[in-house]
């Protein structure tokens, strides 16, 4: 365990700093009363850090769990605890400007009563959308029903709505691990993601932007707020912006600059981030911002202030970003793989020793690998790797090798009380993935995660483990959420609409397949090919004159209501209709609930 500067008690001042009022008790429901949110369920992290919690995890743990209303300074208020994310209120002439408005309404819209209780009755007079991350625009509807200024940066809708076209319910289903959703919140539990405690379960909505921010150092008024832009996109997030607000002096840094390590590829899957861009912008945001801001706040944890805090702040999370960039590619061009990569990196002492250097959400271990597979991809360039069997098939064999289950048991004992439990891990998955009826193999598998879960200092580490520990006793947990949100759909581009249909097609059943459907968006004006041959649906816009088998004319929420399984009525057909039926029959669904840590 890397030393950690127990001394440096700062933060706690800072997370308390310009308290107003908790909102008491922490529960936010939907209107028939399910619970999307609860914060008094941690209420535990007020005891002293137990034996299965790592003490920088819990430290980071209770400083997330806070939650209520603050003043980050004169005119500007934060809701902070009330979802993974906080939400900020900006009080301009009329009324009040949100900055990102959490997941769900439901907390949105209690975290906008909270801050009005203290602050008045204030109409909201404008949006804006840091960046394309739902726990940043999710609960949009909670604060207003749109005809308001909604600023986010250039390219957010479509990144916005992309993320869940393509791989979104794999995404959803690791997403269960990395939050813990499954897990108890306890001490031996689920003890928050590091970001924040974890991802409110309500109504997700989404009111398209009225204006892009298109350049850095564009600046616009909102209610009399000014507000200065610096555009961020591919980082954090593909669509993302830091804002100044000069005339409060302070410095909002979306999810560019937070209190932890974030990730360069999250757990639960995604395309990999640029740790080089990023390093990049925030060296540039000292450049913009410094000596113009009193205090620097973020859409999650809490805020910094002073001007040379915030400069030293910045300059460490630059530092830690563009260190692991340059040391990976440093130790590529040696020849080290990931995992040696991941092995060999620390982090330089001095950064160590500021705690929004560690890794509760990101961790250098991934991040390591994350570059790596930026600029190198998933083969290291050994042949023995290149045509591996795939696992279970892996497992059969080692399995064997190892002179059977009970052998490959007998031998994860023997590492385990030599507290390796890393290689006791790889050994029982082998034996669980060969055979996944071996309850002593699971059983004890189960115990290995939870030990590695309890020491983990990085939170999202901690639920993969928790999460694999709890489905190998109790089987898979069953997807419960329900990704689809109406306003999500409609914020869907036609192209990805059909990109949506097109990685449906199940390409073997469709092999033999051959059709060309005309489809005319009446609303928009637009008219697109869909032809499915060679068991890929390949879309053209504006094709030629050759006929269609069928022609479709419809609105672009017709052709969305098609997507999400309502009937054609209503639809303007020409020729063949059953074109339709033969497209649809070769369609797959996605498996919500597929199996992780067994075969
Ligand atoms: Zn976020």
């Amino acid at each position: 365990m890397a030393d950690l500067p127990l001394h440096d008690q700062g933060d706690f001042a800072d997370a308390d700093r310009g308290f107003i009022a908790k909102l008491s008790p922490a529960v936010v429901r939907t209107a028939d009363g399910r619970v999307v949110w609860d914060g008094d369920s941690y209420d535990f992290l007020q005891e002293d850090c137990p034996e299965t919690a790592h003490p920088g995890l819990w430290r980071q743990s209770r400083l997330c769990a806070r939650q209520g209303l603050y003043e980050v300074t004169s005119g500007v208020y934060q809701v902070r605890g009330l979802d993974l994310s906080n939400m900020t209120l900006v009080e301009g002439d009329r009324g009040v400007v949100v900055i990102d408005p959490l997941i769900s309404t439901e907390c949105a819209a209690a975290a906008l009563k909270l801050y009005r209780a203290h602050r008045g009755d204030r109409p909201v007079t404008g949006v804006i959308y840091t960046h394309t991350h739902v726990d940043h625009f999710g609960g949009v509807r909670g604060v207003t029903d749109g005809g308001v200024p909604i600023l986010a940066p250039a390219g957010f809708l479509e990144h916005a709505a992309s993320e869940r076209v393509y791989a979104g319910h794999a995404m959803t289903r690791r997403a269960v691990y990395l939050y813990g959703r499954a897990l108890p919140r306890s001490p031996e539990g689920q003890i928050g993601c590091g970001l924040g405690m974890t991802a409110s379960t309500g109504t997700v909505s989404l009111i398209p932007p009225t204006l892009d921010l298109t350049r850095t150092g564009q600046e616009e008024t909102v209610d009399g707020i000014r507000m200065i832009f610096q555009l961020t996109p591919g980082a954090q997030a593909p669509a993302e912006m830091n804002l100044l607000l000069p005339d409060r002096r302070a410095l909002c840094l979306a999810e560019n600059a937070t209190h932890n390590q974030h990730n360069l590829l999250s757990l639960r899957g995604a395309v990999v981030r640029d740790a080089r861009a990023w390093a990049r912008y925030l060296t540039e945001a000292v450049s913009l911002f410094a000596g113009r801001a009193d205090v620097a706040f973020a859409s999650h944890h809490w805020p910094t202030w002073g001007g040379e805090a915030i400069v030293r702040f910045l300059e460490q999370q630059r530092d830690m970003y563009a260190y692991l960039h340059d040391q990976t590619l440093r130790l590529i061009n040696k020849g080290l793989t990931g995992p040696e990569i991941a092995e060999a990196l620390h982090m330089p002492p001095q950064l160590e020793q500021a705690w929004h250097t560690h890794g509760y959400h990101g961790a250098v271990s991934h991040n390591v690998k994350a570059v790596y597979q930026r600029y190198l991809g998933w083969f290291d360039g050994n042949p023995a790797h290149l045509w591996e069997h795939p696992p279970r098939e892996s497992a059969i064999r080692y399995v064997e090798c190892l002179g059977g289950a009970a052998g490959v048991v007998a031998f994860a004992r023997r590492y385990i009380d030599e507290n390796d439990l890393r290689f006791a891990a790889q050994l029982l998955n082998h034996a669980v993935f060969a055979d996944e009826g071996n309850k002593e193999a699971r059983d004890l598998l189960a115990e290995v995660y939870t030990r590695l879960g309890h020491g983990a200092e990085n939170a999202t580490w901690r639920n993969f483990y928790l999460m694999g520990a709890l489905e190998l006793a109790d089987g898979i947990v069953p997807a419960t959420m329900d990704v689809t949100s109406p306003d999500l759909l409609a914020a869907l581009s036609v192209e990805q609409i059909f990109d949506s249909i097109a990685i449906r097609v199940d390409g073997p059943r469709a092999w033999h397949e051959r059709l060309a459907i005309d489809w005319h968006l009446t609303d928009l004006g637009e008219r697109h090919r869909t032809t499915l041959c060679n068991g890929v649906l390949v879309q053209q816009r504006n094709p030629g004159d050759d006929a269609a088998d069928l022609t479709l004319r419809l609105t672009k929420e017709q052709l969305v209501g098609l997507l999400a399984g309502k009937g054609v009525e209503g639809v303007e057909r020409e020729g063949n209709t059953a074109v339709l039926q033969r497209l649809v029959a070769v369609l797959d669904r996605p498996v919500p609930d597929f199996a992780i840590v067994t075969a």
